[in-house]
């Protein structure tokens, strides 16, 4: 039998322990470059205008009738255009047939967790291959829901070249992944390194995944938001769909999931609206693994929060705000690309030492910066800016007013 009395004390996410130091530091040039979250030009939460406008207006207040539960499986009119915006052309292409379902979730965490329940219960893969370097949730999601299966990371960043690192990354699954073995891809923005595979790169990552019979889990947290396309940073995802899907083959891929945040494209992070979506080859019955999943979502949450998704479908549905929504992302995707470039422009005027053209090649919300664990340390006890261990910084944390503060801090601790 355990006891509850003598846990052991495990630290607290490093983001959120980041934060509370940040909080509790009162340095009047403080700069918290920790958590994934928007901030505005003045470092203020930012609420989407097209977001805003949903909120005051009557067409939210009309819907919201009543506080019935959702359907088990989500909101049917969400589930649909959500659906719509990873997939997209592949779905108006009614002269074949699909096999996809797609059902709500808290969330990207949620939707990332009830793949790994789902595909740990049954397609039961020897392993699931993750990126190293990841958002270290998803270590934590595949412990915790899917433990019977190995957990091997693929290499992704070459800390020596500050890049990708491709052959070593097909090289992994070359030799050791086996068929149906689970392969967890960033869509777009990876988190934390910033670095993204070309369109070339992915089409052979893609030929590997397919040749192999491995299962592709598309992890999207920032579609929209890295480009301020929807279409570019859903990409990979369709690029996969055709390769695995509609090319002959002879060894038919097991399928894929694909696990889609609204936290940053919507700004509504707190309000947990996500959706995952499985694609099996076409002409497979889904009725089955909707029916497992119906089990496990009721078995875990009953049913999804409401307040969040009905903002997505509304300004989803209506051409006015959903353009409003789209110069929004653009607003934000720009935003990061200027404090990119001003970051990297103040380095280059300071005349660090190095070579900080990757600062502006990556892209999304996080940069690699290179810099080592004993420089982040130095940049934060003597320059009181927060930062990952890593060295990953958020660029959301950036403006115009502390962009030259920062520079000449990391000039300090690289000297
Ligand atoms: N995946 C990745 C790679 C992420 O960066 C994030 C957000 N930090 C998520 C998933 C999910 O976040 P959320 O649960 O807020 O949607």
């Amino acid at each position: 039998a355990g006891t509850l009395s003598a846990l052991p004390v495990i630290p607290l996410d490093e983001a959120y322990a980041l934060t509370a130091a940040y909080n509790a530091d009162s340095h009047p040039e403080k700069v918290l470059l920790g958590a994934g979250v928007y901030r505005d030009e003045n470092l203020k939460p930012w609420v989407l205008p097209s977001v805003k406008k949903v909120r005051k207006s009557e067409i939210l207040h009309e819907t919201v009738v009543d506080h019935e539960y959702l359907p088990i499986a989500g909101a049917p009119g969400f589930l649909k255009l959500a659906q719509q915006l990873i997939f997209g052309p592949i779905l108006d292409d009614t002269s074949r047939s699909h096999a996809i379902t797609s059902v709500q979730s808290i969330s990207g965490t949620g939707a990332n967790h009830l793949a790994a329940l789902f595909l740990g219960h049954y397609l039961r893969p020897a392993h699931v291959f993750i990126s190293n370097p990841t958002w270290m949730n998803h270590h934590v999601i595949w412990e915790l829901a899917a433990p019977s299966v190995v957990r091997k990371t693929y290499p992704y960043y070459n800390p020596a070249t500050r890049s990708m690192d491709l052959d070593a990354f097909l090289a992994e699954l070359e030799t050791s992944a086996v068929a149906n073995d689970v392969v967890i891809l960033h869509a777009c923005a990876h988190n934390p390194t910033g670095f993204d595979p070309t369109h070339e790169q992915w089409d052979k990552i893609a030929e590997v995944i397919r040749r192999k019979g491995l299962f592709p889990i598309f992890d999207t947290a920032y579609q929209g938001f890295a480009s301020g396309d929807l279409d570019e940073d859903a990409w990979a995802i369709r690029h996969f769909y055709k390769t695995l899907f509609e090319e002959p083959t002879t060894s038919p891929s097991p399928g894929m999931i694909v696990c889609q945040s609204f936290s940053k494209n919507f700004g509504l992070y707190g309000e947990r609206v996500g959706a995952l979506h499985l694609a099996l080859p076409p002409g497979s019955s889904l009725a089955g693994a909707e029916s497992q999943f119906a089990r496990l979502i009721r078995g875990e949450v009953s049913t999804c929060p409401r307040f969040g998704c009905r903002v997505v479908e509304t300004v989803l549905s209506d051409p006015a705000l959903r353009e409003i929504w789209q110069a929004d992302l653009k607003t934000m995707a720009a935003r990061i690309r200027a404090v990119r470039q001003a970051l990297r422009s103040e380095l280059v005027k300071l005349g660090t030492k190095g070579d900080w053209s990757h600062i502006e090649t990556q892209i999304g919300m996080f940069s690699y910066t290179g810099l080592s664990e004993a420089q982040v340390k130095r940049l934060n006890e003597v320059h009181h800016v927060y930062m990952m261990a890593s060295g990953r910084i958020s660029l959301a944390g950036l403006n115009e007013k502390n962009v030259g503060y920062v520079a000449r801090a990391i000039h300090e601790v690289v000297e």
